[in-house]
């Protein structure tokens, strides 16, 4: 049977005349997504890309598990083709839906027509292949307005389609077609979801992670790495940035005051991750920051620690609640990796009794003792590259 994976395009078809490269990074991102399954052959129209396999080793049920993770798709669904005739139409829906029509109570048939020199309308069409497959499943009656099962035809340019409901896609627009964002990754349950919802805008990242051995573990990086390799079932190939840390916090510990100690630190992160963004032509910061949650995601605080930013800090979580961050995380699937119970940087110097309402002059007096460029420069230049990759 002639299986084939119909991939229905979400936002991009509204691009206009950026349409094509939106269609391009798309196709490119699908056939990365398929590499390791099999041989497959893809082609786009009518924004529809078609999946099919071009041998015996292409992997359609894997395929169809993991273009789910692929933004830029807004439904899917898995067909059967046939040529453009009525009666091989409804030979293959009894043949394709048997499982389908067999498990259903009622069902209609709902068909589309882009082909229009087909020789019946949609109506007809349905009408004929509804009583078809009434024929051959008794048990099954036609309900055209609460069916348990829609039964979907579509005439198209090239071929005749038969398939049942189809799923959702992961949404969003193609990575790439958006830009480039550095994105600062802990080992928490937020900042893996901020990442995913902002590549999920068709945005290319670079994750960076402030590593501060021996007072944070080796296994809190590799939990880091874990999060990252997750990721990038939907944000594609990634470079993950390890910085060096532990003489920035230490140098903070020792000269600043206590009460400032997170502050500082954060306006440390935020001055490397724009360094790190003027190398790689990222044009953000995204962090998970969540209005409330603790000291340093005040207004106040927030507002301290972006002053020494240019770029843009996109904190897409900001006013979620937990559970929803939680529920996001788990169906991303970093939830079990997040909560491996390794030290954040965050949490070394902690201090006892945080500002929670900092004027920005006296964040800066407090860190004037430091030598703010050399500890920066010296943080960037430390810097590992570790290539992030999907198993
Ligand atoms: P998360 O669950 O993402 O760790 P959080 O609620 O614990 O977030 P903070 O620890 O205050 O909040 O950190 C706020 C944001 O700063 C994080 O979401 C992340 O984007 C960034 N961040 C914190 N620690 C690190 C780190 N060690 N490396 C990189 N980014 C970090
Ligand atoms: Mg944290």
């Amino acid at each position: 049977m002639n299986d084939i994976i119909l991939l229905k395009l979400g936002e991009i078809v509204l691009k206009g005349l950026n349409r094509r490269s939106f269609e391009q990074k798309l196709m490119g991102n699908v056939r990365r997504r398929l590499l390791g399954l099999g041989k497959f052959k893809l082609s786009i129209m009518q924004s529809t890309i078609y999946v099919e396999p071009a041998d015996d080793s292409a992997d359609m049920d894997a395929a169809f598990e993991a273009l789910q993770d692929v933004f830029g798709i807004i439904k899917m669904t898995r067909a059967a083709a046939c040529e453009k005739d009525k009666d091989a139409i409804a030979r293959l829906a009894i043949d394709y839906l048997r499982d389908d029509m067999e498990r259903a109570r009622s069902f209609k048939v709902e068909s589309k027509r882009s082909d229009k020199a087909f020789p019946m309308t949609s109506i007809q069409l349905s009408q004929y292949v509804g009583g078809e497959l009434a024929e051959a499943y008794p048990d099954c009656a036609v309900d055209v307005h609460e069916p348990e099962l829609t039964v979907h035809i579509e005439v198209r340019d090239a071929a005749a389609y038969v398939h049942a409901a189809p799923v959702d896609g992961a949404g969003g627009m193609p990575i790439g077609s958006n830009g480039t964002a550095v994105t600062l990754l802990s080992g928490g349950i937020d900042s893996p979801v901020s990442s995913y919802m902002i590549a999920r805008r068709g945005v290319h990242l670079i994750p960076v992670h402030f590593f501060s051995f021996p007072y944070t573990s080796q296994q809190a990086k590799e939990k880091v790495i874990e999060l990252g390799n997750i990721l990038t079932r939907y944000c594609g190939r990634m470079t993950l940035e390890v910085v060096p840390f532990t003489h920035i916090q230490e140098e903070i510990r020792d000269k600043c005051p206590e009460e400032y100690f997170t502050l500082i630190m954060r306006r440390f992160m935020m001055r490397i991750a724009q360094g790190i963004a003027r190398d790689c032509k990222a044009a953000a910061i995204v962090t998970g920051e969540n209005l409330g949650q603790v000291a340093s995601q005040t207004m106040e605080a927030m507002a301290s620690t972006q002053a020494v930013l240019d770029l843009p800090v996109l904190q897409p979580l900001i006013g979620m609640d937990k559970e929803e961050i939680v529920r996001m995380a788990r169906k991303i699937g970093t939830f079990d990796t997040s909560i491996l119970p390794y030290e954040d940087c965050c949490t070394v110097f902690t201090p006892r009794h945080p500002r929670t309402r900092p004027k920005l002059a006296e964040v800066e007096k407090a860190e004037s003792v430091l030598d703010i460029e050399t500890l920066v420069a010296e943080a960037l230049r430390g810097r590992e590259r570790i290539e992030l990759r999907h198993e």
